[in-house]
């Protein structure tokens, strides 16, 4: 099956991603008509199933009383229908926004590869883009599974943000293997590993429920005794897909919170790939540089983006709470340009009073335009690929996430060499 691999997002893919949904819920039909479409498309769907499924749609779309509901639902599809042969589906599956929205009145359409599988296969039409599922998708990102499974009992906890909250601590009541002899042993043996195998079945149908449905978590590290945990990994009644999200796997002794604890001390090292973990370095060590007055970090706007142009930057840490749009402004009176900052999303005053608006150069109002619009990301990331310069934007769902938007601006930069700004 040729399907679009999948890599692990970065984190400036996934705030563009998220800006992206942002500007789709503010979206809506002209007249609030039941006619923009919202497809979720699973991994392993062919696409020339969706096709079909689109051209029935099409037809029945024709039977639509009011003819201008009609119209735009069959203009939505024959526009993904167009576009569709561009597409493949992914290991993640893929997932189409369509129509006519009242902001652009013309037809509109976003493909978007989901940074997690797409779990439903759904057609919508209705007034709003439906983007549920994909924001539930963007979510999984941040959260994580920890299992302590021992033949005594099994703790389950889910790592969310910097929380970490065990949903799940239970006694097996299967008896020790241990001091017992006699004639009857073997017998009562087998009797416990029934037992046994009947415990990690039940866990591993808990495991399935709590960490794909209840939690749906991006992946899940596991510990426990050494025969034991791989017992558990083994067990039949565990899903494929949790036993897809099982990161790594640990030698302990405990279950209970002092197993999940003895797990995580374990993981440290190798959590280092898990966002939080690799964000808070970050901001650490920024805090560390400046701490120490190296002069190797710099913050605020201004400063990032004269070291960025002076090529000293290694990397940018860019908080996901910044959402500043720049419109760049020309006089056609005095030919004077400017930059104006607004928030994403959001019409500014500039947008919606520019003809009344005077020039601060000559005065004169009537004569403003938008020239151009760009996102500070997009400023920062072209500035950054010109020179080589990484960016991590970093999620204000943790303290230090937070420190580098309250206290630093929410654009800060580790640099190549000191740098006196
Ligand atoms: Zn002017």
């Amino acid at each position: 099956m040729s399907s679009v691999q999948e890599k692990k997002r970065s984190s400036l893919e996934l705030y563009h991603l998220k800006n992206t949904l942002k500007a789709l819920e503010k979206k809506h039909s002209p007249n609030m008509s039941t006619s923009l479409i919202s497809l979720y498309i699973p991994p392993g769907t062919q696409l020339s199933e969706i096709a079909s499924l689109l051209r029935n749609e099409y037809g029945t779309a024709s039977n639509i009383k009011d003819k201008k509901t009609g119209k735009a639902v069959m203009d939505a599809i024959s526009s993904i229908l167009a576009r569709l042969p561009n597409y493949k589906n992914s290991d993640n599956g893929l997932v189409i926004f369509a129509g006519i929205t009242a902001d652009k009145n013309k037809v509109e359409f976003h493909a978007i590869y989901p940074p997690e599988k797409v779990g439903i296969k759904t057609y919508r039409c209705e007034p709003y883009f439906d983007t549920k599922h994909l924001r539930e998708l963007l979510d999984v990102k941040d959260q994580y599974g920890v299992i302590a499974i021992a033949r005594g009992g099994a703790t389950f906890a889910v790592i969310r943000g910097s929380s970490l909250k065990i949903v799940m601590d239970t006694d097996s009541f299967v008896p020790s293997k241990h001091g017992r002899g006699g004639q009857s042993q073997g017998r009562i043996e087998r009797g416990i590993e029934i037992l046994a195998e009947e415990f990690f079945s039940k866990m591993a149908e808990q495991a399935n429920k709590i960490f794909l449905e209840e939690y749906p978590v991006k992946f899940v590290i596991v510990g426990g005794p050494a025969m034991t945990k791989d017992q558990f990994l083994q067990n039949k009644n565990l899903d494929y897909r949790l036993k897809e999200k099982i990161y790594k796997v640990y030698d302990v002794g405990y279950t209970g919170i002092a197993g999940i604890r003895e797990i995580l001390e374990k993981a440290k090292n190798d959590l280092v790939e898990i966002d939080l973990v690799k964000e808070r370095n970050l901001v650490e060590k920024f805090k560390k540089e400046l701490a120490v007055g190296s002069n190797k970090v710099t913050y605020g706007e201004e400063a990032v983006r004269k070291a960025l142009e002076m090529a000293a930057v290694d990397t940018v840490l860019f908080s996901e709470g910044i959402e500043k749009t720049h419109l760049y402004i020309h006089c056609k009176n005095c030919d004077h340009r400017f930059i104006e900052v607004k928030e994403h999303h959001e019409p500014s005053v500039y947008e919606l009073q520019i003809d009344n608006i005077a020039c601060p150069k000559c005065g004169e109002t009537g004569g403003l335009e938008i020239e151009k619009e760009e996102e500070l990301i997009d400023e920062i990331e072209r500035l950054a690929n010109e020179t080589g310069a990484k960016i991590e934007v970093i999620s204000t769902d943790h303290e230090n996430g937070m420190e580098l938007l309250k206290a630093f601006t929410g654009i800060a930069a580790i640099l190549r060499y000191p740098l006196d700004l």
